[in-house]
């Protein structure tokens, strides 16, 4: 069995594409822990520069299925949630995230594109702010659900260089989808061309030096394959930013604790074959506000340190 497997192992062909170092060193076997899709995929790491890459990439056509209808990252409209305190919640998340975009411009209104707006809520958050925002969606659904119960200015595309004219937006922000790119490079190239001089970038990602990467391993949600095609260390990610004109700001977490937590013991616990029942009851107790409450320090000092799931990282253009 060891040998099938190993055989079966295929690294990247293409050197890493930040630094050119062609040598890759293996890190997991990995599986659609998310939505139980079929497919197996492996995980490299580059040994010079800590870029971590899924094998095989799928394409457009293929990576589609992976994107089901009830994909966490299309959640419905923050007032159609069932409860005061869901409402309260999520309310708090768009809140967060609108105020701090906005406070990174330094300007009190502006224009936004959200690339990979999903289904619109936050860029919602940002039109209720007085901002002028748009967004470009790849989902259909997605995307639908933006226009028509948002009533938002969403595309349903990928963004490509005629998506806009250039030189248009103060502030462009990809929450959770940098990771999700095929070609990060070409998009960068089309973001550098649509920011005004001096607009912000604003990327949200999984933070490879968390944590949580240390303790769950092949079960970290951050690596979610076969979505994310790569995940960036900040050092990686700055290097790569700078050779597309854009000058390192600053780096703040604030998006990835008890739910990112939770998600990586689900998947933990789907390893080791736990049963459904089993892992909904340990949901349950984790999620429970005791725990949330118990563990609150715990996560506000791997914010305060960057060492949780999530970090947020802000560039300007040069
Ligand atoms: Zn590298």
């Amino acid at each position: 069995m060891a040998n099938k497997n190993q055989i079966e192992v295929k690294p990247p062909a293409e050197a890493c594409f930040i630094c050119g170092n062609p040598n890759w060193r293996f890190l997991y076997k990995a599986q659609d822990l998310l939505h139980d899709i079929e497919g197996t995929f492996w995980l490299f790491e580059c040994p010079q520069c800590g870029l971590v890459t899924t094998q095989p990439k799928l394409d457009n056509e293929h990576i589609e299925k992976y994107y089901p209808e009830d994909y966490i990252s299309y959640p419905i409209a923050v007032d159609q949630e069932k409860t005061w305190h869901q409402r309260a919640d999520r309310q708090r998340g768009v809140r967060r995230r609108a105020e701090f975009a906005i406070g990174e411009t330094g300007m009190k209104t502006g224009k936004v594109l959200d690339v990979g707006c999903a289904t619109g809520v936050y860029l919602k958050g940002m039109q209720d702010r007085g901002w002028e925002s748009q967004g470009i969606e790849p989902s259909d659904y997605a995307a639908n659900y933006a226009k028509e119960q948002l009533k938002l200015d969403v595309k349903h595309d990928y963004l490509q260089f005629d998506s806009y004219p250039p030189n248009q937006f103060d502030l462009v922000t990809l929450w959770d989808v940098f990771e999700h790119l095929p070609n990060p490079t070409e998009t960068l190239e089309i973001i550098h061309k649509i920011l005004k001089p001096g607009g912000v970038l604003l990327l949200s990602l999984p933070n490879p030096e968390s944590w949580d990467r240390r303790w769950f391993k092949e079960a970290w949600s951050g690596w979610d394959v076969p979505r994310h095609y790569y995940v960036y260390g900040l050092k990686t990610l700055k290097q790569l930013l700078k050779r597309h004109g854009f000058r390192f700001k600053r780096i703040k977490s604030f998006t990835g604790r008890h739910g990112a937590m939770g998600i990586s013991f689900e998947f933990l616990l789907k390893n080791r074959g736990a049963s459904e029942k089993k892992r909904q009851s340990f949901s349950k107790f984790f999620h429970s506000y005791a725990v949330r409450a118990l563990t609150y320090p715990y996560f506000m000092f791997a914010d305060a340190i960057n060492r949780s799931a999530s970090m947020t990282v802000v560039f300007i253009k040069e």
